[in-house]
């Protein structure tokens, strides 16, 4: 089981892959950051941490559901990861840095196209965010007549 699985198909092996072939660039671990984020895109000012279901506790998900035995025990394991995956994203976002979460179940075969087409989307959102490009250049011609007549109104008085 072990040798089919193989290192490739690990979440994160699935994440590395998809954006590389999408054209980003990424950095591995940065250990100067805290939590050292699994990918960092530093372009995009942003870090990426590809959680497992369980072991991060993906609320409401099939993947996360805590043993029989023991419960109390794993409970509060799965907690203090929970805590100090919000930790880590609070530090992050004071020092200016995006975080995305990417989960392990949307890396399933059946959702992986979408969940990477997202990620390339948020990432292409944040970048212009940051550099403040005119978003409206995509308005339709109706929508941008109105602006116009608004526009004339406004300078008319
Ligand atoms: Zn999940």
């Amino acid at each position: 089981m072990a040798a089919i699985r193989g290192k490739d198909t690990k979440p994160e092996m699935i994440v590395r892959r998809g954006l590389w072939r999408m054209g980003f660039r990424y950095r591995l671990n940065h250990k100067r950051l805290p939590g050292h984020p699994d990918l960092v895109l530093t372009k995009y000012r942003t870090c990426i941490f590809v959680n497992g279901c369980f072991w991060h506790g993906h609320e409401g998900c099939k993947l996360y559901s805590v043993p029989k035995t023991n419960t109390e025990f794993w409970i509060n394991k799965v907690r203090r990861n929970q805590e100090r995956d919000v930790d880590v994203k609070r530090r992050l976002n004071a020092m200016g840095w995006n975080c995305i979460t990417i989960w392990e179940c949307e890396l399933k075969p059946s959702r992986r196209d979408d969940t990477l087409k997202s990620l390339a989307f948020t990432l292409n959102e944040i970048w212009l965010d940051s550099h403040k490009v005119n978003r409206y250049y995509a308005i339709p011609e109706e929508e941008s007549e109105h602006y116009q007549k608004v526009a004339e109104a406004e300078t008319k008085d």
